[in-house]
């Protein structure tokens, strides 16, 4: 069978790349960092099945002028990058109304419906399965009033299928006893789980495939080329040919889908994390707080405060502010914190309805587009994985792909 290839080591082209070697297909993966060293590096290792709404919601409007100007606001702007982004940002407002958050809410429902069976033929491996953690996930309010706004938001998951427990401070206290006593509700979300350290298990993934056969390139990719018969890979300036091409470039895939046909407004939300490490004991699971916009997520290297959202494309520099606002809050939540040896940036791929792209390109049916999973990229990669490998083997996917088509925009 001839081979195919995938662009892009993340969490959505190693997931794909399994899929399709399930199928058993010859795999060639071009990345120039490695494996999982752009967002999927540094995640906060949540299976997130529940999170289905998006930033995009209607509570945008009243709270978007209120978190840009105030120094504590885990959303930020940076502003010299705004008349790139203003198209992008009138997108996203729009798809903030009512009717159209509400539609996005449901196709991502819809996806994460299917996030626990994606997982399944990887997890069915006994080397995978021990980084997960089976401990639900808690997020957390330190005012009675953001729960109270939150509500909309809860009731439209409920409707949508996410089961989840409403939780009081005493209950906080009673699962996770080093949290300060700040937080006033809770909810703990059903079946949940967390990896010990998503870099490991992607790392642990390629070689297993590896030593199936799966082919690793260190290389960007400057092109790629629909034909009769399959697509072409320029990489070098080399021109290869395979009979299908994946494009699972993360934030960096909107190039690729213009070279085959599809305009495509894509663009980042930058997050950040910092560690703290051999502090995994304090807290048994992972723990958000919905005020500060992060997850506190025990690792097998340390406790990982991961989160807020930065809009401002792909810019080097790291916002100082954002990492000492991740330093304090999660200090304040968990007083018993020493000091973070590291932090990261990294660059979440997200359209303006917060749904992902999943489906054929427009100009070939030999270009399989896996990109924008916005917050939910680990946690869509095994559903996504799959749906690649059905469109390539002509199998009917998990659900009707409409919603996630390039040509929507
Ligand atoms: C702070 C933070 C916390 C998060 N927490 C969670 C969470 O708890 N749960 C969850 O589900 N998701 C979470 N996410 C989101 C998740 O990390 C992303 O959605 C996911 O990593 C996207 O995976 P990807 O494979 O599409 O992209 P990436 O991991 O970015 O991979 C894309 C790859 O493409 C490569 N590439 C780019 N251009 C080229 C080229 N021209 N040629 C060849 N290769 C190229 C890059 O080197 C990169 O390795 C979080 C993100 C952040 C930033």
């Amino acid at each position: 069978m001839p081979d195919i290839a995938i662009i892009g080591a993340g969490f959505i082209g190693l997931a794909s790349a399994a899929a399709l070697m399930r199928d058993g297909h010859h795999v060639t993966l071009f990345d120039p960092s490695g494996v999982g060293q752009g967002a999927s590096f540094g995640n906060a290792g949540t299976f997130a099945h529940y999170a289905c709404i998006p930033v995009n919601n209607p509570s945008v409007f009243s709270d978007l002028p209120r978190f840009l100007l105030s120094n504590d606001s885990p959303f930020r702007l940076r502003w010299g990058y705004l008349p790139q982004l203003a198209p992008w940002l009138v997108r996203f407002m729009m798809s903030s109304l009512p009717r159209r958050h509400e539609a996005s809410a449901g196709a991502l429902a819809a996806l994460l419906g299917h996030a626990q069976d994606g997982y399944a033929p990887l997890l069915a491996n006994e080397k995978l399965a021990r980084f997960v953690r089976p401990r639900e996930c808690l997020y957390l309010y330190s005012n009675g009033a953001s729960f109270d706004a939150a509500r909309a938001a809860l009731d439209l998951r409920r409707k949508l299928g996410v089961a989840f427990d409403v939780l009081a401070a005493a209950d906080i206290r009673a699962l996770e006893p080093s949290l300060a006593p700040i937080f006033e509700r809770g909810v703990l979300f059903n079946d949940s789980w967390h990896f010990s350290n998503p870099q490991d298990f992607l790392q642990t993934l390629y070689e297993q495939l590896a030593a199936q056969g799966l082919k690793l390139e260190r290389t960007t990719v400057s092109a790629v080329r629909p034909f009769a018969d399959g697509a072409s890979v320029t990489a070098d300036g080399n021109e290869r040919r395979f009979s299908h091409v994946v494009v699972a470039t993360g934030a960096r895939s909107a190039q690729f889908a213009r070279q085959c046909g599809d305009s495509v407004p894509l663009d980042t939300e930058r997050g950040y994390h910092v560690r703290y490490p051999g502090a995994q004991q304090l807290i048994s699971r992972p723990v958000g707080w919905a005020e500060r916009g992060f997850y506190m997520t025990p690792m097998s290297d340390g406790i990982r405060i991961a989160g807020t959202v930065e809009l401002g494309g792909f810019s080097e520099t790291r916002n100082r502010s954002l990492i000492d606002l991740l330093t304090f809050s999660s200090k304040r939540a968990l007083p018993a914190l020493d000091t973070p040896d590291t932090n990261w940036l990294g660059v979440r791929p997200t359209l303006p309805d917060g749904v992902p792209v999943l489906g054929r390109s427009r100009a070939s049916e030999r270009v399989i587009y896996a990109f924008g999973h916005q917050h939910l990229g680990l946690t869509l990669a095994g559903v996504s994985g799959r749906i690649v490998a059905d469109l390539i083997a002509r199998r009917a996917p998990p659900l009707d792909l409409a919603p996630y088509a390039a040509t929507r925009f």
